[in-house]
């Protein structure tokens, strides 16, 4: 019985023994060191918080925000702050608790420091996999994260994006529809390019020129949020291909219920104006009005840049409130291809009929 217990105690020992030594190694391996502990016991407080556009004033919608924090690590060990501002909307609904991108920073013992986060005017939440678009309207940074940890000691921080004449346009985009165009410099510069080359109104036998596009002619701006996906036509989603496309957005953008009309920005969207879908598909292009979509596909007997970039013009005027100008001929929005303008110079030429039913329904 003795020479149990003593064997038992050997064990005891020997098992202590190897869990300290492994312990230790576990420490080595992790890098237990003071830094977790000093991570753990700093603390901070902010102090100040503020959100303005880049140049420092209230900001509209589509332009860069920058929020400003102060923060006070009020311990006596310097450490990092990891910071997460966390952002509602007061308009758009599931805008709630977003998390802004991370930023570290290095605050010594007992100091105040001065941090500057750009965002917006697109947030796309890891947390989540939700898209976002800084709309117009009322915001509160609900809380800031310090470390992993919910800091909500200071007054909800309410600030507002004024209108602009910003439109705010997620792109869904299948990566066979550049391919088959000749373009090198990306899907961003491609849309940018279409609404802003240079289009004319032709009026009662005069012509206006518009060099800086569609854009310049409804004295609108698109910014264009690109994300690759699948072909919008190959989604299981029963119905036309608008239908496909709302029901793609819901689930690339994160939305609660498929993408929502009716005309004009919808607040279930995220803060998004309206959508666009780009297909591989020869067919030409679509725009349901009433939920504020387009898609587009391609002509495969005409894959010139002017030809396919002609359609997604025609379909985003149709989002705009154009009709089809027929039985007109050879404007954007009646076969457009016909004018002697685009087959000489690739020139866009709308007639005042369209333009005069067009108008920014967006805001
Ligand atoms: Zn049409």
């Amino acid at each position: 019985m003795k020479n149990l217990k003593n064997t038992k105690r050997l064990y005891q020992r020997r098992s202590i023994l190897i869990s300290s030594l492994l312990g230790c190694l576990f420490i080595l391996i992790i890098g237990c060191s003071s830094k977790e502990d000093n991570i753990a016991s700093a603390k901070f407080d902010i102090t100040e918080l503020s959100v303005t556009n880049l140049n420092g004033t209230t900001p509209k919608k589509g332009e860069t925000l920058k929020i400003q924090l102060t923060i006070k690590n009020t311990s006596g060990n310097s450490n990092e702050a990891t910071i997460i501002p966390l952002v509602s909307s007061s308009r758009f609904s599931d805008f709630k608790d977003v998390k802004l991108k991370k930023t570290v920073h290095f605050v010594p013992a007992g100091e105040t420091k001065k941090i500057f986060i750009e965002v917006g005017p697109f947030i796309f939440d890891e947390s989540t996999g939700k898209h976002f678009a800084f709309g117009r309207g009322e915001y509160y940074i609900s809380s800031v994260m310090i470390n992993e940890k919910i800091e909500k000691d200071f007054l909800e921080k309410v600030f507002n994006i004024e209108s602009s004449n910003a439109i705010l346009v997620p792109v869904l985009v299948d990566p066979g529809y550049l391919k088959k165009l000749v373009w090198r410099n990306g899907i961003k510069a491609y849309l940018e390019n279409a609404f802003t080359r240079k289009v004319e109104l032709y009026d009662n036998g005069t012509y206006t020129e518009y060099p800086n596009g569609l854009d310049e002619m409804m004295d609108i701006k698109h910014i264009f949020y690109p994300i690759e996906t699948q072909n919008v036509l190959d989604h299981s989603q029963e119905g036309g291909k608008c239908e496909k496309a709302i029901a793609l957005a819901k689930e690339e953008l994160g939305l609660l219920s498929d993408w929502k009309g009716p005309v004009g920005t919808n607040t279930a969207n995220h803060g998004f104006d309206y959508l666009m879908a780009l297909s591989r598909d020869s067919f030409g292009g679509v725009a349901c009005g009433w939920i504020n979509v387009q898609v587009t596909g391609v002509f495969d007997f005409d894959l010139s840049l002017e030809r396919s970039q002609i359609l997604l013009i025609h379909e985003t005027s149709h989002l705009l409130g154009a009709p089809h100008c027929d039985p007109l001929q050879s404007y954007v929005m009646c076969a457009g291809e016909k004018h002697k303008k685009y087959i000489d110079e690739g020139t866009y030429v709308y007639n005042i009929a369209s333009k005069n039913q067009m108008s920014n329904r967006f805001d």
